[in-house]
């Protein structure tokens, strides 16, 4: 598919040093465009819905909020430690700004690890744009089917 100006622009804003010092796209070199459509393909592949597992991820993100900074157990599987530093971190849609939270899940009974962010959880929902390959926030559709209940 070919890529819109919104995309191109949302694609500059990707790289290191312009939102954050690592950027969005890990060593990814492909186009946004082609980024999103097979991480979508793969998503559908694995029967994950977004809006389902996005949903997952908030409810774990406010779960773990209860914790303020400590590790907590959540739904009795989960370990989840919300931490929060100073400041905002926009969009590179460009569509809002997102506080610097991050949320670190261990699945208790596969020791399964993931790491999401409250800008990486709007990327996914709301731009199905689960980051580029080796991008420390990725969401990795096989990390994210082992830890979805
Ligand atoms: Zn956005």
């Amino acid at each position: 598919m070919k890529m819109s100006p919104e995309l191109k622009r949302a694609q500059e804003n990707m790289q290191p040093g312009v939102i954050t010092s690592a950027g969005f796209l890990g060593e990814d070199t492909r186009n946004l465009v082609d980024i999103i459509e097979q991480d979508e393909e793969t998503l559908q592949k694995l029967g994950i819905d977004i809006d389902e597992a996005s949903g997952f991820l908030h409810h774990l993100l406010e779960e773990g909020r209860k914790g303020l900074g400590e590790p907590i157990t959540v739904k009795g599987i989960y370990q989840v430690q919300v931490t929060e530093a100073r400041g905002f971190l926009a969009c590179p849609f460009e569509d809002g700004i997102f506080r610097k939270t991050n949320a670190e899940v261990t699945h208790l009974p596969s020791g399964t690890y993931f790491l999401f962010s409250e800008l990486s959880l709007h990327l996914f929902e709301k731009h199905h744009f689960l980051q580029g390959l080796g991008s420390p926030f990725r969401i990795d559709p096989f990390i994210l089917k082992k830890l979805l209940p």
